[in-house]
């Protein structure tokens, strides 16, 4: 099986916005086993889209188009796609009642052109949208299957999970086999040492296949067998799994697709423990991670952003000596780190307090390096623990690794 993608946006060729379906439909794919040969992008234009759809369809079996069938004229792709396979549109009549009724819902009237998004090329199959209006369409012409979603990736994303993957199937487009894939997530340890911990299962991998990938501050590995007995794949997966939890069990922090985040706060939340912040160069960047997570509000009481030394005076009670002065070791420094975590833990009274101060960059101060950042732990009842770091890369990958390498020592 051979497929493409067709992006249709001129903002798209323009630099507005990243093509991320093409990115987020060719994991899919691969994930289900289709090879994808080629990517393009194509502008709101007729002839273009036209040329490019002649070109697709010599070359692959499957052509998946996102954007393009929004209400305005612009939008062109099921028009362009119908001519070209001698057949007509229709309206959906299930798409314009339930468009109908959304715009009595929200009491604005439907405009004509609305009506436009509920188009159907005669033969294909509807696939409605859930979360936005324009439904897409999929049909097999010719040896060739069309499959055509909406831009807004909000939309597309659901409909592609929920609707295209069984119309592949139905349509004999996917293997039988499926590909299996479980996700291993690692902190506190380098993508280096974590390979090499692994590089003998690595280097004799079989059908059970492990890669390895480095995000900020954490390493995924993915495991994936393909087999249409999905209790055998489990049962491959679950031995390499066992091996490698073997050698570096202390580092995996999830054995599925979460995040850093979700598990620490999730821990939290388990233990009945509660949780606050003073940060400096991370400006809030903690804090936004742990509110971003449903349910933080019973762990995550609060914190401060103290940028300046006034603030981590004023409201951490930092001592001014300490911060400014000659021989001061300055706000960047563990005597600081630990000064504003036991400020903090003064005006919470949280099991869990964290302070965060250092050189995000781009430019250094107090004459320390670029990188330099102190974290400091305290937990009620016991020595605070402060870590100096030094981590690379720029203002805002320094930012991230310093909150997840203050969420990986909260979770150990
Ligand atoms: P609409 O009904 O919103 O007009 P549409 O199907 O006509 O949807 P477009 O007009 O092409 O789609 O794009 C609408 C929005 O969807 C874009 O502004 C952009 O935010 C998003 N979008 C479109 N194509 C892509 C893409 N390839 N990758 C990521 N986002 C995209
Ligand atoms: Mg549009």
């Amino acid at each position: 099986m051979k497929a493409e993608m067709i992006a249709v946006g001129t903002e798209l060729l323009l630099g507005q916005i990243v093509n991320t379906n093409a990115q987020y439909l060719s994991q899919q794919l691969a994930l289900l086993g289709v090879d994808v040969y080629y990517q393009t992008v194509v502008g709101d234009n007729a002839d273009r889209l036209r040329h490019t759809i002649e070109v697709a369809r010599s070359r692959s079996n499957v052509i998946l188009f996102t954007g393009g069938l929004g209400p305005t004229m612009d939008d062109i792709t099921k028009d362009v796609l119908a001519e070209l396979l001698g057949s007509e549109l229709y309206h959906d009549e299930d798409a314009l009642t339930q468009m109908e009724k959304m715009f009595a819902g929200r009491g604005t009237p439907m405009v004509e052109s609305n009506k436009r998004q509920a188009l159907v090329i005669e033969g294909a199959d509807v696939l409605p949208n859930r979360t936005g209006l324009a439904i897409g369409n999929a049909i097999v012409h010719e040896g060739v299957a069309y499959i055509v979603l909406p831009g807004p990736p909000r939309e597309m994303k659901p409909m592609f999970a929920e609707q295209v993957i069984p119309w592949m199937k139905d349509n004999g487009l996917l293997d039988a086999s499926t590909l299996y894939t479980r996700m291993l997530k690692f902190a506190g340890v380098g993508e280096s040492s974590l390979e090499d911990a692994l590089r003998d299962l690595i280097e004799a991998q079989g059908d059970t296949t492990i890669a390895t990938y480095a995000k900020e501050g954490e390493v995924l590995v993915r495991l994936a067998t393909k087999s249409d007995d999905a209790a055998l794949a489990a049962s491959k997966l679950g031995e390499v799994e066992t091996e490698i939890t073997n050698r570096l069990g202390q580092h995996l922090y999830a054995a599925e697709d979460v995040s850093m985040n979700e598990v620490l706060v999730n821990h939290l939340i388990q233990h009945q423990m509660t949780l606050s912040a003073a940060e400096s160069c991370t400006g809030g960047l903690f804090a936004e991670m742990m509110t971003s997570v449903p349910g933080s509000s019973q762990v995550f009481l609060g914190g401060a952003v103290t940028y300046s030394n006034e603030m981590k005076e004023r409201i951490l009670g930092v001592p001014h000596e300490l911060l400014e002065g000659e021989s001061a070791p300055g706000a960047v420094s563990s005597e600081a780190a630990k000064a504003m975590v036991e400020g903090m833990q003064d005006i919470a009274d949280t099991d869990f307090t964290v302070a965060i101060t250092g050189v995000a960059g781009p430019g250094h101060s107090e004459r320390k390096p670029v990188g330099l950042v102190y974290i400091a732990i305290g937990e009620k009842g016991k020595d605070t623990h402060v870590e100096e770091l030094r981590l690379s890369g720029d203002r805002d990958t320094i930012r991230i690794r310093t909150v997840n390498a203050v969420m990986y020592r909260l979770w150990r």
